[in-house]
């Protein structure tokens, strides 16, 4: 298992998905810079979450709130008082472990995962602090926010004054978030830079048990529907201990990580918690006027919470497959066609004899819909295995006959199949196939 990591972490590095943050000067162990690829791949999977929760959602809008916000959203919301983990260090070799984190055995031994003595227990506050203004002495100090959610509750009453939303009603957001984390750790997964995904959905209370119901479903379901083996998913309902200090009930939804079941998304019902914490704190009422009832009430928000980078690893881990052809291991990503950097390939089968023109005028034909690359070097078995190992779904191949008869071949990534079609065919058969898409291995 360590090994395939390895191979998924050297792949994204060669091939320019992720690389090290200012590598030139030795790198950042808890941030990351996305590539070529990494930021397609990144973008995709922001669109495809936007779409499936704005646009298939009559009830959802979006917004895009800022990162630097009043410091009293953080004193409401709980953040400086109560976000905080345990810290705790290996006496001997000086490394810092977060105490939850720790085995039972360890916890109760107290004991480093090296077996050494640990040292006290010390709250750790996660917010980075920063000041605005010029002079030291007047600066005020803000915090970058540790999470997208607090720009949507004090958007609350401005979105409902001018989208004319009745509740139920959600508001999405993606943006930066930031996180002081004492250990970053497996690649990109945990960082102290990261961006959300997140969806705020306000419910009359009473309502919110079923709602929970229904975004857990939801979003178990999204995965499938992006290609994610089930059998690499599960839900984890969160124990009385596990919740945090705003959660009435709160369930992960875990992906079989190489590294371990890890928490990849979380869905809480954060009560009326939050909507009553930035009315009392800032003197604006922010309950909803139920028309219907004639009564007035504070919501209650059921939150979806996931990280746009934590979900490109789960990608990339998910995809990755190493398969024993004849005489060689293709490596190939078997990402959903949606979300590919790479939709589609286009070489000429040589360079000469008007074939690279050719090929040219269809990969400008195909780069306005699809994300295209056109490869002209090396034997076409070799371009295959280049797009195989980014993941790209389709490749068309313009060969003599191209030039009698405007037919190409496409071949397909997973099954390794051609056909021959006719070049205004292309965009339709790459439409039909996107739809028609199921993880191989999986059923529909
Ligand atoms: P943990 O307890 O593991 O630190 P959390 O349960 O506090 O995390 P949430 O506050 O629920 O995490 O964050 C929602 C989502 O944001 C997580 O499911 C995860 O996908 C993402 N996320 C949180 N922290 C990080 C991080 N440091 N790096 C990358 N993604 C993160």
């Amino acid at each position: 298992m360590k090994q395939l990591f390895e191979s998924i972490v050297s792949l994204a590095k060669r091939k320019g998905f992720v690389f090290p943050s200012s590598e030139i000067y030795g790198g950042l162990s808890s941030a990351w810079d996305y590539g070529p690829l990494g930021a397609q791949l990144k973008q995709n999977i922001q669109q495809h979450w936007w779409k499936t929760m704005t646009r298939h959602h009559e009830d959802i809008v979006g917004i895009d709130s800022s990162i630097l916000m009043h410091p009293r959203v953080w004193e409401a919301s709980g953040h400086t008082e109560n976000f905080i983990d345990i810290m705790v260090e290996d006496t001997i070799t000086h490394e810092r472990y977060r105490y939850d984190h720790l085995s039972e055995e360890q916890r109760a031994k107290n004991i480093s995962p090296k077996g050494n003595p640990l040292s006290e227990k010390k709250p750790f506050n996660l917010m980075f602090e920063t000041a605005i203004g010029a002079m030291k002495d007047t600066a005020q100090k803000l915090y970058l926010r540790p999470e997208t959610a607090q720009g949507i509750y004090v958007n609350f009453r401005n979105v409902l004054n001018t989208s004319r939303k009745k509740l139920p009603f959600g508001i999405a957001q993606v943006g930066k978030a930031f996180r002081n984390e004492i250990v970053t750790k497996s690649f990109i997964f945990r960082t102290c830079e990261f961006e959300q995904m997140e969806m705020q959905y306000f419910v009359t209370p009473g309502s919110d048990d079923e709602w929970f119901q229904y975004w857990k479903k939801q979003r178990t379901e999204y995965y499938k529907t992006l290609g994610i083996r089930t059998s690499h998913l599960q839900l984890h309902p969160h124990g009385e201990n596990e919740l945090a200090h705003y959660a009435k009930e709160a369930v992960d939804i875990q992906y079989n990580f190489p590294f371990g079941w890890q928490e990849l998304e979380g869905i809480h019902n954060r009560g009326q918690f939050d909507l009553k914490q930035h009315t009392s704190y800032s003197g604006v009422d922010l309950q909803y006027f139920d028309q219907e009832k004639n009564e007035k009430y504070t919501p209650v928000i059921v939150e979806t919470s996931v990280g746009l980078t934590r979900l490109v690893l789960m990608v990339l881990c998910d995809s990755y497959d190493e398969e024993e052809l004849e005489n060689e291991t293709r490596v190939v990503l078997r990402m959903h066609p949606v979300i590919a950097p790479v939709k589609l390939a286009v070489f000429p089968l040589v360079k000469k004899d008007g074939l690279r023109e050719k090929a040219h005028a269809v990969f400008k034909q195909m780069s306005d819909e699809f994300s295209t690359e056109f490869d002209v070097s090396g034997a076409i078995g070799r371009r295959y295995r280049r797009q195989d190992e980014i993941g790209t779904p389709y490749c068309v191949t313009i060969d003599y006959q191209s030039l009698k008869d405007n037919s190409v071949t496409i071949r397909f990534r997973d099954s390794m199949k051609q056909r021959r079609i006719r070049i205004e065919e292309i965009a339709d058969v790459i439409r039909a196939s996107d739809k028609a898409y199921v993880r191989m291995g999986e059923s529909q």
